[in-house]
């Protein structure tokens, strides 16, 4: 039987528990899953993509979970890693607006790669990478929110 692949995109600046859920609960979905780092050169990132993939990395060691840093459509992506699936999280009624459109959308632009979304965990439902970045902007420790350890 075909690998069930799923390709969870985002831009992880950073990672949260929120993220780090999604991708546990989904491994018992998928065989593999491959979390891309969309980045855009022009767009500047907070937190370094390169710690980042090594954060996530270590995240997951052990676990069918690899990681990849990307800047190009996410359905072309995925397709190029040998996915089949794409893998979102939902936390409230404005994800969903965005979402149901980006999935139809990667539908359309790669025929039969379906979108699985998982609810978010209720206590994880108000973390957001935005606020996180903010509160450590401030000098706020993030570390509660994070699934590995930053300041190593
Ligand atoms: P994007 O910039 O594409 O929205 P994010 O890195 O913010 O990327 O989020 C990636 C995915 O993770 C999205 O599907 C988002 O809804 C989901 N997500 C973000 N925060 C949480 C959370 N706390 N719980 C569950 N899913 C989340």
């Amino acid at each position: 039987m075909q690998k069930k692949i799923a390709f969870f995109p985002g831009s992880f600046d950073p990672f949260t528990k929120g993220h780090e859920d999604i991708v546990v609960r989904a491994l018992s979905l998928f065989d593999e899953i491959i979390i891309g780092i969309g980045h855009n050169s022009s767009k500047a990132r907070y937190f370094p993509i390169e710690k980042m993939i090594t954060w996530i990395e270590e995240t997951f060691e052990g676990k069918p979970v690899k990681v990849v840093a990307y800047n190009n459509l996410t359905a072309n992506i995925a397709v190029e890693m040998g996915a089949n699936f794409l893998l979102r999280g939902l936390r409230n009624t404005t994800d969903f607006e965005y979402e149901n459109s980006i999935a139809q959308v990667n539908r359309f632009l790669v025929d039969g790669l379906e979108t699985v979304f998982l609810i978010t965990s209720p206590h994880l439902a108000p973390i957001s990478s935005t606020i996180i970045r903010d509160l450590y902007r401030y000098g706020t420790n993030i570390d509660t929110f994070l699934p590995y350890n930053i300041n190593t």
